[in-house]
């Protein structure tokens, strides 16, 4: 496995420090290390799985990654003024990371994002 499929099972082997938001015993979330927006958590499955295409194959674990994200939502207080979660999926969406992992913005108004 390259470094770059590996790095977030390093994070969750705690080999790899990184600012953890909240832990289940089935996901964990942690601070983005290059902060996107005011508030930028990832939150991940312990278990790898490539992307959310993968995942999917999953839904009691693609639901917990959802409910982790809503959690770290109200740890960080932006339930009411809003949130996004997003899912690179591969290549045309700049997916670096390929254990799968949903990146929680908020904090500030978020810009529109596509082409
Ligand atoms: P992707 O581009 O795959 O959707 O997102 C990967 C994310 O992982 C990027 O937002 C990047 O900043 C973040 N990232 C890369 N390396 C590290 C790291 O070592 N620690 C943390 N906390 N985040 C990382």
């Amino acid at each position: 496995m390259s470094e770059a499929e590996n790095l977030f099972e390093r994070i969750i082997a705690r080999e790899i420090p990184a600012e953890i938001v909240h832990e289940t015993s089935n996901t964990l979330a942690f601070r983005d290390i290059n902060p996107q927006a005011k508030t930028h958590v990832l939150v991940v499955p312990k278990t790898r799985y490539r992307n959310v295409a993968e995942l999917a194959a999953e839904p009691r674990l693609l639901a917990e990654v959802i409910t982790t994200a809503r959690t770290v939502a109200e740890l960080e207080g932006i339930v009411e003024s809003g949130y996004r979660v997003v899912f690179n999926t591969e290549r045309d969406a700049g997916q670096t990371v390929f254990h799968v992992h949903a990146h929680v913005l908020g904090g500030e108004q978020l810009g529109f994002f596509g082409r």
